[in-house]
Order: C-alpha cells, then sequence, then structure tokens
C-alpha cells in the first residue's frame, strides 16, 4: 500500500493510542502517506480523516482512550455503508486501513476488504475475548485496574470482618475475573464459562474458610455472570457474615496503559503496516506465546474461545 488510514472502532481500551502512534510512524517510515480516521468506520463515511505526520501522535503514548475518538456505527453496518467507506478511501487514494478493535470492527474490515481496501485488524479491547490471540490491547491495564481497586476495597473489608462481591468487566470472558481473582486471593470467582453451584463453591468455601480463622473475604463476579447484587443478599443470608457489593464498572476502561500494553499495541501497530506494505490485507494481527503473528479474518472469527480451566483449578486450590 501507498497510502493508509488508521481508526478505532468500538469500545476504547488503554493501549489504542500506542497502536495507532506505531501505524502511523511505521507508515511514515516505509514512506506511505498516513491518515488518522475520526470515530471509528463513521470517519470513512463522513470524510472526517486527515493527514499524519510523526508530530500528530506525540504524547499519546502515555494516555488512556484513543485520540482519534471511536464510535459504533450502524451505517457502515449495510451494504451502502461499506460501498460509501471505500468510496472515500479510493478518492484519497488510501489502499489500506488498519483498524483497531474487537470482533464487530474485524467483520467491517473483511467487508471492507471486500470492497476493494486492504484492511488489517489489530484486537483492541480490555476484555482479551478475541479467539485467534492470546492478548488484546488494554487487558493488562484493566487488570491492573481492577486489582488495585479491589485491594482498596480488600482494607476495608478487612477492618469490618465482612465479604465483599466485586463484579469485574469481560463481557463474557472470564478473563478478567479469573486473572484478577487470583490475584487479589479472592475466596471464590465466578465466570461464565463455568457453572458454579453456591453451596459448594461459595458457602461452604467460605465456612470451611472461617473454620480455620479467616474472617474477610473477597468474592470476584465476571460481567458474564452478573446478578452480583443477588449473589451478596444470598452470601450474607446463608452465611451471616456481612456482605457488600461493589461493580466496578467503567473505571476499569480508562487509566494510563500498562508497560505491556504500550509494547503489544507498538509491535502489533508495527506488523500491521509491514503486512500494507506487502500489500496483504483481509488479516488479523495477534500474540501467540509472545510472538507477533496475524490470521485470515474469517478464519479468526470462526476460531473457538478456549477458556484457561486448568488456571480455574489452581485458583481455587491456593484461595482458601
Ligand atoms: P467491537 O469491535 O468492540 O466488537 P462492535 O461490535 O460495536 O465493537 O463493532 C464496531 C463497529 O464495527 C460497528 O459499529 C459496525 O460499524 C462495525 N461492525 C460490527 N459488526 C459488523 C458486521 N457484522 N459487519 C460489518 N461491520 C460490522
Amino acid at each position: 500500500a501507498k497510502s493508509i488510514a488508521v481508526l478505532t472502532s468500538g469500545g476504547d481500551a488503554p493501549g489504542m493510542n500506542a497502536a495507532v502512534r506505531a501505524v502511523v510512524r511505521s507508515g511514515l517510515s516505509f514512506g506511505m502517506k498516513v491518515y488518522g480516521v475520526m470515530r471509528g468506520y463513521n470517519g470513512l463515511l463522513n470524510g472526517d480523516l486527515h493527514e499524519m505526520s510523526m508530530r500528530s501522535v506525540s504524547d499519546i503514548i502515555q494516555h488512556g482512550g484513543t485520540a482519534l475518538f471511536t464510535a459504533r456505527s450502524p451505517e457502515f453496518n449495510t451494504p451502502e455503508g461499506v460501498q460509501k467507506a471505500a468510496a472515500t478511501c479510493r478518492n484519497l487514494g488510501i489502499d489500506g486501513v488498519v483498524v483497531i478493535g474487537g470482533d464487530g470492527s474485524f467483520r467491517g474490515a473483511r467487508d471492507l476488504t471486500g470492497a476493494g481496501v486492504l484492511c488489517i485488524g489489530i484486537p483492541g479491547t480490555i476484555d482479551n475475548d478475541i479467539a485467534c490471540t492470546d492478548y488484546t490491547i488494554g487487558y493488562d491495564t484493566a487488570l491492573n485496574t481492577a486489582m488495585e481497586m479491589i485491594d482498596r476495597i480488600r482494607d476495608t473489608t478487612e477492618s469490618h470482618d465482612r465479604c465483599s462481591v466485586v463484579e469485574v468487566m469481560g463481557r463474557r470472558c472470564g478473563d478478567i475475573a479469573l486473572h484478577t481473582g487470583i490475584a487479589v486471593g479472592a475466596i471464590a470467582t465466578l465466570v461464565p464459562e463455568i457453572p458454579y453451584d453456591f453451596q459448594k463453591d461459595i458457602v461452604d468455601r467460605m465456612k470451611a474458610a472461617q473454620a480455620t480463622g479467616k474472617k474477610h473475604f473477597i468474592v470476584v463476579v465476571a460481567e458474564g455472570v452478573g446478578k452480583t447484587q443477588e449473589i451478596t443478599e444470598r452470601i450474607q443470608k446463608e452465611t451471616g457474615i456481612e456482605s457488600r457489593a461493589t461493580i466496578l464498572g467503567h473505571v476499569q476502561r480508562g487509566g494510563s496503559p500498562t508497560l505491556r500494553d504500550r509494547v503489544v499495541a507498538s509491535r502489533m501497530g508495527y506488523h500491521a503496516v509491514e503486512l500494507l506494505q506487502k500489500s496483504v490485507g483481509n488479516r488479523v494481527v495477534a500474540m501467540k506465546g509472545e510472538q507477533i503473528v496475524d490470521f485470515d479474518i474469517t478464519e479468526a472469527l470462526n476460531m473457538p474461545r478456549v477458556f484457561d480451566e486448568n488456571l480455574y483449578r489452581i485458583s481455587a486450590k491456593l484461595s482458601i
């Protein structure tokens, strides 16, 4: 590709800026013209995009959110919308687009590639819910934020001999819950991938721990399990331990990206531009182990997500 564009789409995630910066600077270093598209696919529909320089992406690597803004675009999600976006690209001579977002955004990237514009997807979401990759940009920052917030909750839980039930994000994916549950020593962690038995997996565990002298408890609930208030009331009723619910919510989406998010985002951004330089499109950049790789978008979208059940079992053994 001679001229490329970059956009962020769907939910925002810390580290997206590092990916945008990497795409812009890699593209310029390869001698390409690079456009920044505002508000996801909407910017391609409205012609809201501008040419970027090395300095356009200065001072953004350390910020959460996305300097290009993001949006959900119902209009783009129609055959006419895709044609309109492709026409904007053709008119400006843009022959490659890097799309930073989740599965929905990748479906758009696949469609836009079908309309003649080579697209590369980069996984950006705090949820780590994209099957083809071990890691998504924003995940590490969200994990660390959730852990820190729960540590704070724990101080007050400890002082009052209470049980705190904390809901973390992740949509249908239990990865944030599993990992923060381990990191904060939760007595129970509920994830959508594994069915739980209220008596055995929560009440009995709490009572057994109480018998060994434990007086305060953290239960982590994944967003995909939900019903956090109900679960909290039931714990109080069945254990007699005063219980409080906290839904962490959007604090998990913001904040300065961690080192890991910045570095992975930078590597993925560079990889995406390398593909476009070779005129390769319809690929998603992914992380397997510590390697940056890429997959065909359709194949990537059809991969089943695998939950680390072994780690879940280990977590239950340790938190007692
Ligand atoms: P995410 O990328 O985080 O999964 P969404 O699912 O909201 O977020 O998708 C972001 C945007 O991608 C949508 O607003 C739409 O414009 C586009 N998109 C989503 N699904 C499709 C689809 N099936 N076909 C084409 N474009 C889609």
